[in-house]
């Protein structure tokens, strides 16, 4: 596994110390207001159970997959596979993501749960890039952990072809390995 990495971009320490450091902005922000964590599977599941433990405010834990129809990356559609359990009408909502590329999966879920009415509605990535995004996206994530080049990542959840999600760190894969 890793010889496949050409880089470490983001350590374990990097990681832990940007987290914490959300957690304290997180647990100030949503300090009263019980929030719903939504957090998109599965590449979100490393961030997501440390990014928790780092809100030390009541909140509930929530999932949802979200599968984009093969071969429509220019559309952006997607489907909901499996979605959350609470009922999100008046609810602070927080969507944790692992990666926010070209914007097409987070548009989706963002306007998903916006129609049902929370009381708020926000977006925590662990990693942006910019530079991947799609014209006529104008979302944006209200916490970001790391802004990153146009490098194709794996580690700490994310995968290239489900393999390396249990990585600690994120690296930057050899481009061998996917040509
Ligand atoms: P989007 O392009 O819709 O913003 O991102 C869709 C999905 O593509 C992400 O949730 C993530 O699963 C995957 N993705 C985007 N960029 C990367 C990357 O650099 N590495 C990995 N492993 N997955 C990525
Ligand atoms: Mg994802």
């Amino acid at each position: 596994m890793e010889r496949d990495i050409q880089e470490v971009l983001l350590s374990e320490e990097q990681i832990r110390a940007r987290i914490a450091e959300l957690g304290e902005e997180l647990s100030r922000d949503y300090a009263g207001k019980n929030p719903v964590i939504v957090g998109v599977l599965k590449g979100v599941v490393v961030f997501y159970a440390d990014m928790i433990r780092q809100i030390k405010v009541p909140c509930q834990m929530d999932f949802m997959v979200i599968s984009s129809y093969s071969g429509t990356d220019s559309t952006g559609t997607a489907v909901v596979k499996k979605d959350v359990d609470v009922d999100l009408k008046g609810r602070h909502v927080l969507i944790l993501e692992d990666i926010f590329d070209t914007g097409n999966s987070l548009n989706f879920t963002y306007h998903n749960l916006l129609a049902r009415e929370p009381a708020s509605l926000k977006i925590c990535t662990l990693l942006d890039k910019p530079e991947r995004r799609k014209e006529g996206i104008t979302l944006q994530a209200d916490y970001v952990g790391f802004t990153i080049p146009n490098a194709f990542v794996v580690g700490y959840g994310l995968d290239y072809n489900e393999l390396y999600r249990n990585l600690p760190y994120v690296g930057v894969l050899k481009p061998e390995v996917y040509q």
